[in-house]
């Protein structure tokens, strides 16, 4: 997506102090045997290296492994993750931006009472 490299490589990201970074990323693929649950975590681990040039700890780095009809906490639309990674920082929800491309994001960001961006409108602005 044009604008996310710009943006998130400006920011100065850390493990301990504002701001902070999380990602909330739902894998299916691993609950159906596509992807091994590290090959997914790697994956997310480069990416998000690519865009930020920082790893966030996996704590913060929360992935649903879950096939789409079992029933877990985790998978967006439901808060699980974003709600594990706050715990993990240790940040309330009116302190948290959640920036995603899908209505089940946004559904999450509403049910964990985080602000939300959709990310076509989040990185379309100056870095
Ligand atoms: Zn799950």
């Amino acid at each position: 997506m044009p604008g996310v490299r710009e943006l998130l490589g400006s920011i100065h990201w850390s493990s301990d102090s504002s701001p902070l970074l999380g990602i909330a990323s739902n894998q299916d693929q691993v609950g159906y045997g596509h992807l091994s649950l590290t090959m997914a975590r790697r994956l997310l681990r480069d990416l998000a290296w690519a865009a930020t040039h920082f790893v966030p700890p996996d704590e913060a780095l929360q992935l649903c492994p879950h096939p789409v009809n079992q029933d877990c906490d985790c998978r967006k639309p439901r808060p699980g993750m974003l709600l594990t990674i706050m715990d993990y920082y240790g940040v309330d929800p009116p302190d948290v931006l959640f920036v995603g491309n899908h209505d089940i994001d946004r559904e999450a960001a509403v049910r964990a009472e985080t602000a939300f961006s959709w990310s076509a409108e989040f990185f379309d602005q100056p870095a």
